[in-house]
């Protein structure tokens, strides 16, 4: 026993040694490459630092000018009537010291003369730098501009220009220097413990701020000449020549030196803006920071234990908070965390805070739609989808102007709050998203374009809800595809829509409540054969009677909603057991009678129980075979015409006969006609209506028509209203006719009566 445990810690010992040395050996490699590679190591540790702040800056500069082209385009939509109005907007709206970001204070400059955002004349104008810039029409950056006496605080400049501005040329704004590189910045300076110093300059190399100072070696002050400065401290006059050059040439470049012994790495960048060199960012470290290299062994395995430690807590750290951050993005469900935008909640309070912030301002929110999304997502998947999707919505968020703010709702569907002046404005800007949309497609796409389409709310209806009630509306206008659109594919809240979805409410409340007191009434259209001219039967439809003003509701009004909120399953078989209590009672009394015709809508069709309540109805009635024809949608056989041929297949062998219903008026597919066993062919009204009568458009009819009776179905046309059309459909040979010419919908009584005129038996 005890032999064994000596043998283990033997064993143990012997692993402890060989990993021991295994680490000592691969750090004398490590050693040996790490001296030979310390230069350049140094050189790009430099260059890669210099860049990354290059790049911070780059990105504040960019928010900037953003901002800045949203103001030149807010103004340039504005109407002044006179100059007092002007400065009010120019230091209420433009200069507003409460908005997080807006510029610190302004300028403006006409003909010749620079004002203060006050109006008063400003003496220390720098003219000529303006009036160059006035006549380009570009935003332009002036770089920083020292500091401001009136302030006294480094500032970034821009020359806004203006068009067709009464009361000025163009604005100068001025924004905080330091506001340029977010507080919350990405660049961790900690991971550069070995930087000496860094700085940024003015473009003509003025030092504007040090970033860090660890060392009072190099001790300049802002305000000092950094050119000049660094060749008396460096004393190389040469190495800042070559210096200042890369600075203007816009390259990145690391330059080693030599200081009092010591050697040290300078990198220096520039940043553009405009095409003008903007800043220098220049950041000088001491070499021997990077690997402080020992040289006794001792020192070089206590070096590569602390660095070894330092790694573990360094990876111990990272995966904290790189785990804090992944639960950070986890708990923040404000913002889509793909496309990086508010989702509704965050819009919705986002928009609220602007219409709080501008009561005397209307606004419009629009909801905007991705075309055939649900379609390009099953086809292309969910990355290539987001991809498109965030490309739009990098180019929708910049054409936003101030105080308007984007979100986005689901489903390729995005959500604006935006001025709303006028119509001419609204439609400008439509167009402009539709283009911008439009210049992207979908990888994988076959390069089709995006396109977009949507609904409109405007906030100067009278009764201006809340912002989640407003986007509610806006898709309200862009669902109510019964009228026509009024911006490109948008469409806008109006009163029509308004009093469809005030409609569109009484339905949804009532509905229960009017089937349960038999509300809906089956109302019967006789059909004629053309042939023998004697009743051919007759369709069942639905109005919703309304006791209160003893008048009736058309199916066209409530049925595409009861599709949409499935109450159409029940209605249907509503109807259908009504349909089947007439035809009872009709043969216990006597009374005349003839084949009844049913709408199904696919959604009642694709219920599993469908054939099976049917069927049972239809027993529990006794009718008679053959006596009950069921209408199907053609657009519903298009979708979905193999699981339709079953449930015919079933219906047939039930004693039902089968109809397809509005045939013509979507994507008719002559084969699934083929393959499908209909019994009855109803073309579509489309096929006769005027305007319909050319050569080619009656070649067409005649073909269907040969089409159905070849395929032995009858053929029957609806909406027949003129005794031109019955006879040209007697020519074509069409058995059918269903329409106003022979008689209108009618209420059970009159259905009864005109079938005793008739001498149906
Ligand atoms: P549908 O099945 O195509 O019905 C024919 C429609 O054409 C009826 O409209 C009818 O009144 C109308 N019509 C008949 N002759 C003429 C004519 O000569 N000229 C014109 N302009 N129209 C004519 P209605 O009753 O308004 O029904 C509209 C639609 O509502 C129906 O179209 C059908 O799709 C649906 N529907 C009606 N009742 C029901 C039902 O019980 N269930 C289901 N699912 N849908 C129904
Ligand atoms: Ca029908
Ligand atoms: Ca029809």
């Amino acid at each position: 026993m005890s032999n064994k445990k000596e043998l283990i810690k033997v064993i143990s010992r012997v692993l402890l040694c060989m990993v021991f040395f295994l680490i000592i050996t691969i750090s004398f490699g490590a050693l040996f490459m790490y001296k030979d590679d310390v230069e350049s190591e140094a050189l790009f540790r430099g260059k890669y630092y210099t860049d990354e702040m290059c790049a911070l800056y780059q990105e504040g500069l960019d928010n900037h000018r953003r901002k800045v082209l949203r103001i030149q385009d807010d103004i340039n939509q504005q109407e002044f009537t006179d100059r007092q109005e002007f400065l009010d907007y120019f230091n209420r709206v433009i200069i507003s010291s409460e908005t997080d970001g807006a510029p610190k204070y302004g300028r403006f400059y006409i003909d010749g003369v620079e004002y203060k955002s006050d109006g008063v004349k400003y003496e220390e104008s720098e003219n000529s730098k303006i009036t160059s810039n006035v006549n380009s029409h570009e935003v332009m950056c002036l770089g920083v501009i020292g500091s401001d006496r009136q302030f006294s605080v480094e500032t970034i400049a821009y020359i806004v220009p203006l068009k067709n501005n009464e009361f000025a040329d163009c604005l100068i704004l001025f924004y905080i220097e330091t506001e340029i590189v977010p507080e919350d910045t990405d660049l961790d300076l900690s991971k550069f413990p070995v930087s000496e110093m860094s700085l940024i300059a003015s473009r003509e190399g003025e030092v504007l701020s040090f970033i860090e100072v660890t060392n009072n070696q190099f001790n300049l002050h802002t305000h000092s000449l950094i050119y000049d400065k660094l060749t008396t401290i460096i004393g190389d006059k040469d190495l800042i020549d070559e210096v200042t050059r890369s600075v203007y040439s816009g390259k990145t470049q690391s330059f080693l030196f030599k200081l009092n012994g010591a050697n040290y790495v300078l990198s220096a960048a520039s940043i553009k803006n405009n095409g003008l060199t903007t800043f220098t960012i220049i950041t000088i470290f001491s070499v021997d920071n990077i690997h402080s290299i020992g040289s006794s062994l001792t020192d070089t395995v206590l070096v590569l234990l602390i660095t070894f430690s330092l790694l573990i807590i360094g990876l111990l750290v990272y995966s904290i908070i790189t785990r804090n951050k992944i639960q950070r993005i986890k708990v923040d469900n404000d913002t889509h965390s793909v496309l990086n935008i508010a989702k509704e909640e965050k819009f919705i309070k986002t928009a609220n805070d602007i219409l709080i912030r501008n009561p005397a301002t209307t606004f419009a929110i629009i909801v905007a739609d991705i075309k055939h999304y649900e379609y390009t997502l099953e086809q292309l998947g969910e990355d290539n989808i987001f991809d498109g999707l965030k490309r739009v919505k990098n180019l929708l968020v910049k054409s936003l102007q101030l105080e308007e703010t984007i979100g986005y709702l689901n489903n390729g569907r995005f959500v604006f709050l935006i001025h709303y002046r006028d119509d001419e404005i609204l439609q400008e800007r439509i167009k402009h998203m539709t283009l911008l949309a439009g210049s992207q497609a979908f990888k994988g796409g076959k390069g089709a374009s995006i396109n977009i389409y949507g609904g409109i709310y405007s906030t100067d209806r009278k009764i201006t809800p809340n912002v989640g009630k407003m986007i509610e509306l806006a898709i309200s206008a862009e669902n109510a595809t019964e009228y026509p659109c009024d911006f490109l594919e948008f469409r806008m809240y109006n009163e029509t829509i308004h009093e469809s979805v005030v409609q569109n409410d009484y339905i949804e409340l009532n509905m229960e409540h009017a089937l349960e007191h038999k509300d809906f009434k089956v109302f019967f259209q006789p059909k004629q054969n053309i042939a023998t001219g004697l009743v051919d039967g007759c369709e069942a439809l639905v109005r919703w009677y309304n006791p209160e003003i003893n008048d009736y509701m058309q199916p066209g009004v409530f049925i595409p909603l009861f599709e949409s909120n499935m109450f159409i399953i029940k209605l249907d078989h509503y109807v259908f057991e009504s349909v089947c209590e007439y035809i009872s009672d009709a043969i216990e009394n006597s009374m005349p009678l003839c084949p009844i015709s049913v709408n199904v809508s696919r959604i009642t069709a694709s219920q599993p129980d469908f054939l099976r309540f049917y069927i049972n109805m239809k027993d529990k009635y006794n009718i008679a075979n053959n006596f009950i024809t069921i209408e199907f949608t053609e657009s519903f056989a298009f979708e979905d015409y193999k699981s339709l041929r079953e449930i015919i297949t079933s219906l047939h062998q039930h004693g039902f006969k089968c109809s397809i219903d509005d045939f013509g008026s979507g994507f008719s597919s002559y084969n699934i006609l083929k393959e499908l066993p209909m019994d009855e062919l109803k073309l579509d009204r489309f096929f006769i209506k005027q305007g319909f009568s050319n050569e080619r458009d009656l070649m067409v009819l005649s073909s269907v028509i040969e089409l159905g009776k070849e395929l032995h179905m009858k053929v029957v046309q609806e909406g027949v209203e003129t005794i031109e059309q019955f006879n040209l459909l007697k020519s074509l040979g069409c058995h059918t006719i269903q329409g106003f010419l022979y008689s209108k919908p009618l209420v059970v009584t009159d259905f009864i009566a005109f079938l005793n005129q008739k001498k149906v038996y």
